[in-house]
């Protein structure tokens, strides 16, 4: 059985839901801002170790937030971003920052 715990939100750091996926080292968050994603727990240390990549949690909370829009809860697992390595965080983030920079 899973067990939702108390959780503050990596992203934007609300008070969160969070259910730990079994085997995967991740967690399944579920924001009131940011909405439903997964997330290992390297990124987590990566964003609290590192204030560059934090200062772009935000871009990352649109993503998040664009990815799950109109998603039912019964499809939400298969279509929420799933943030499990720095790289694809970054590159999340670098896309976010390019869209709203207009290029
Ligand atoms: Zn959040």
């Amino acid at each position: 059985m899973r067990q939702a715990q108390s959780y503050k939100c990596p992203l934007c750091d609300r008070a969160a839901q969070a259910v730990v996926l079994p085997g995967l080292d991740t967690r399944r968050v579920e924001c009131p801002y940011c909405t439903t994603y997964e997330i290992s727990e390297r990124v987590v240390r990566f964003l609290s170790e590192k204030p560059e990549a934090k200062a772009r949690a935000r871009f990352v909370s649109d993503a998040v937030r664009r990815a799950t829009k109109g998603v039912g809860p019964a499809d939400i697992a298969e279509h929420c971003l799933k943030l499990r390595t720095e790289r694809y965080f970054l590159e999340s983030a670098t896309r976010e920052e390019a869209l709203q920079q207009g290029d």
